[in-house]
């Protein structure tokens, strides 16, 4: 029986083992935890993704078959318009009032907080569960520093004694491995092999996805 429920959102374009291990680090850390990955459908936060939605839904769900522990949650992907999280908290938020709900995400996406759509209602919905990401040192604008700082705990279970509104931040293995450099590696004809699953890299090849990137060059 699980007591609390976890998100890791992201575009996943594709998913790695920085993603993968991370949410195995977390899940484990947290105990009995609902945790779940969920991929966005439109992201706010950026002008477009790589691959189609249902690719990189695709790819998540073949990346996690060997692992049952951790779920796709495919809300995001079947919502019409752009992803917000806070959107997707409130579903789940209305789905049980009282049990923790935990959002994770890596140090970058952390410090980009003050961009996200209502970031301030997060803390009314969820606690912060902030992942340690190579070459992303903590550095928050003024007002997000402040909702940190005062809602900061130190450990794990002190996020199970209440359902919202704490902030952790946790150390895990450091990956320096990003979406970016895989799609710019296989633009590039090069081989990305052990920076993501085998069976990922496989439907990547069948079809032919990343092949033309430009962007971010
Ligand atoms: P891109 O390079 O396309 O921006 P990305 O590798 O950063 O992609 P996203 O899908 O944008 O991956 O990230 C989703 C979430 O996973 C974010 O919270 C991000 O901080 C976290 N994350 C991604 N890669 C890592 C990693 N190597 N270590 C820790 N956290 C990570």
């Amino acid at each position: 029986m699980t007591v609390a429920t976890a998100i890791f959102g992201g575009t996943f374009d594709p998913v790695h083992y920085g993603h993968l291990r991370a949410a195995a680090e977390v899940a484990e850390a947290l105990g009995q935890v609902d945790f779940r990955l969920v991929p966005a459908g439109t992201p706010p936060h950026r002008d477009t993704t790589m691959a189609l939605a249902r690719h990189r839904l695709a790819m998540l769900e073949l990346a996690l078959t060997p692992w049952p522990d951790l779920a796709v949650d495919d809300r995001e992907v079947r919502r019409r318009g752009p992803s917000y999280m806070v959107d997707t908290l409130r579903s789940l938020r209305a789905e049980n009032a009282e049990r923790p709900l935990i959002l994770c995400l890596g140090q970058d996406a952390a410090n980009q907080l003050e961009a996200w759509y209502h970031w301030g209602e997060l803390f009314e919905l969820a606690h912060l569960l902030i992942m340690t990401r190579p070459r992303s040192r903590p550095r928050y604008p003024a007002m997000v520093a402040e909702q940190i700082h005062k809602r900061r705990v130190r450990t794990n279970s002190a996020l199970m004694s209440a359902p919202a509104g704490l902030v952790r931040q946790m150390e895990i293995t450091r990956l320096a491995i990003s979406s970016t450099d895989i799609r710019r590696q296989l633009a590039r004809g090069r081989n990305p092999r052990f920076l993501l699953p085998e069976s990922v890299l496989a439907y990547i090849h069948k079809h032919g996805l990343y092949r033309d990137h430009q962007a971010d060059e």
